[in-house]
C-alpha cells in the first residue's frame, strides 16, 4: 500500500471507530416470582428489574418483548405460517395449514401486563402484539442504573413450536421465551424484532426466579437451583416443602446469560453427573423406552464437552441441563430444549453436540441471530460435526462431508422455507 492510500485509510478507520463510540454492553438484572396455575396452565408474574444503560446515550423509551401474544390466530407468526403453504415447517402446520388458525380460545397464549412502574412511578405503555413500548418517567442517563417493577399474568398457549403445554411427548410444560424481556440496546439501536418463531437476541442479564408450582412437578432450568432440598427430584433426601396451596417453591440463580428458560413435568427424572473442569451436566426427563438413549449418553457427553473446552474455549458456566422440552431442539442459557425421543445414542448426541454448542456462539459471543444467524448456525454446525466426528468416528475424507451436502441443499431450497433451530 502507497503511503497517502494508507494515510486516508487510517483516517477511514478512525471515522469509523468514532461513529461507533467505544464498546459497551447494557446490562440487566431480573428477579421474579412466579404461582403457576398448573390445572388451568396460567401464572402470575411479578418482575423487579435493574436496568444498566452503560451506552453513551440517553434513553427515554425501552421495549419488551411479550414472545407469547404470537400464539394467536391471525397474529403475524400465523400469517407468516401461511404464507409459506405446504413449503412450510410441518412442525407448525396441519396438513399445510397454520396450527395457529385453529388454536382453541382458552388455549391462545397470552401476557397481559397489568403495570409497570419505574422507580416506583407508574409508566404508560403500548403493545403491538409481541413488543411493548414503555414510555419513561425519566431518562435513564448513561452509565446509570433504573428499576423498573412490573405485575402480569399469562396463558401458557397449546404447545405450537418451542413453548407451550402438552406437546406430542406428553411434558406439561415448556417455558421458554415465557417472561417480559427487555430488547437489547446497543449500536443498531433497540432490536424491537416482531416474534415469528425464529432467533433471538437480549442482553447479558442476571436471574433470582422464584417458580410456585403444584408439589408433584419437577422443574428442569437453565441455572443453579439454590434449594434442591425442599423440591421433587434432584435430592434423595429431599423434605418437600409446601405452603397452603399444596406448592412447592423452585429457586432458580443464573449469572451473565441472555435468556432464563424452565419447564415442568409431573414424570421427568433428574440425572445429575461432573465433567471433569466442569460443567456439570443435568439430564431431565421422562424414562421410558422411547428415551433409553439418554441413559447412555453419559460417556459421550462427558467427553465433548471435554473437546468443546479443549478446542472451542472454556464453557464459562457452572452447570448445563439437557432437558426434554418434547418439541424439536432450541437452545437458551445454560440448558436446551430438545426431544426426548430418540432411535439410538447417536442420533441423540447429534441433537445433543448441535444444541450444545450454541452455547459456545448463540449464548457466549452472543451476536444478534435476529439479524445474523448464520453467525450462530453457521459456526455451532461446525462445532457439531468437529466433534461428532470425533465422539461416533466415520470413514469419511474429513469431519464436515455431511453438512456440506446439507448446506449444497440448503442452498437449492427457496429463502423463505430455510429454518433455524
Ligand atoms: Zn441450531
Amino acid at each position: 500500500m502507497r503511503k497517502s492510500a494508507a494515510i486516508i485509510f487510517a483516517f477511514i478507520i478512525s471515522q469509523f471507530q468514532a461513529q461507533q463510540g467505544a464498546y459497551y454492553q447494557q446490562a440487566a438484572k431480573y428477579k421474579m416470582d412466579i404461582d403457576v396455575n398448573a390445572e388451568k396452565f396460567t401464572y402470575q408474574g411479578k418482575q423487579t428489574l435493574e436496568y444498566t444503560n452503560n451506552s453513551p446515550d440517553e434513553l427515554n423509551v425501552v421495549y419488551f418483548h411479550l414472545y407469547w401474544n404470537a400464539f394467536k390466530p391471525n397474529s403475524m407468526m400465523d400469517q407468516r405460517v401461511a404464507s409459506q403453504g405446504k413449503n412450510g415447517d410441518g412442525r407448525l402446520q396441519k396438513d399445510g395449514v397454520s396450527r395457529l388458525a385453529s388454536i382453541p380460545k382458552d388455549q391462545e397464549g397470552a401476557q397481559n401486563i397489568h403495570w409497570i412502574k419505574q422507580n416506583g412511578k407508574d409508566l404508560k405503555f403500548e403493545v403491538q402484539e409481541t413488543i411493548m413500548k414503555v414510555y419513561l418517567a425519566e431518562p435513564i442517563k448513561p452509565n446509570s442504573t433504573t428499576t423498573f417493577t412490573m405485575d402480569w399474568d399469562s396463558v401458557i398457549p397449546q404447545q405450537i413450536r418451542r413453548s407451550g403445554r402438552n406437546n406430542r411427548e406428553g411434558v406439561d410444560m415448556t417455558m421458554t421465551q415465557w417472561y417480559p424481556k427487555i430488547a437489547e440496546y446497543d449500536y443498531d439501536g433497540w432490536a424491537t424484532f416482531d416474534y415469528l418463531g425464529r432467533e433471538f437476541h437480549a442482553p447479558f442479564s442476571d436471574f433470582d426466579v422464584t417458580i410456585k408450582i403444584n408439589k408433584d412437578y419437577v422443574v428442569g432450568a437453565g441455572g443453579i437451583l439454590e434449594n434442591p432440598t425442599e423440591v421433587k427430584g434432584y435430592d434423595a433426601n429431599a423434605k418437600i416443602k409446601t405452603d397452603k396451596d399444596k406448592k412447592a417453591a423452585w429457586r432458580w440463580t443464573a449469572k451473565n446469560i441472555l435468556d432464563f428458560a424452565w419447564s415442568a413435568d409431573r414424570d421427568y427424572s433428574v440425572e445429575s453427573f461432573n465433567v471433569p473442569e466442569g460443567p456439570k451436566v443435568y439430564l431431565v426427563y421422562q424414562k421410558n423406552d422411547k428415551t433409553k438413549a439418554w441413559g447412555e449418553s453419559q460417556p459421550y457427553i462427558t467427553k465433548y464437552f471435554q473437546i468443546m473446552n479443549a478446542h472451542f474455549g472454556k464453557y464459562v458456566y457452572p452447570t448445563y441441563a439437557f432437558i426434554q422440552g418434547g418439541d424439536g431442539g432450541m437452545e437458551y442459557g445454560m440448558c436446551t430444549m430438545i426431544l426426548g425421543e430418540a432411535k439410538n445414542v447417536k442420533d441423540l448426541m447429534g441433537l445433543m453436540a448441535h444444541e450444545g454448542s450454541h452455547s459456545w456462539y448463540q449464548q457466549m459471543l452472543a451476536t444478534n441471530e435476529s439479524v445474523r444467524p448464520w453467525m450462530d448456525e453457521g459456526f455451532t454446525s461446525y462445532a457439531e460435526g468437529y466433534t461428532m466426528y470425533q465422539l461416533f468416528p466415520e470413514d469419511l475424507p474429513n469431519p464436515f462431508v455431511e453438512r456440506l451436502d446439507a448446506y449444497r441443499n440448503f442452498t437449492k431450497k427457496e429463502s423463505k422455507n430455510r429454518l433455524f433451530g
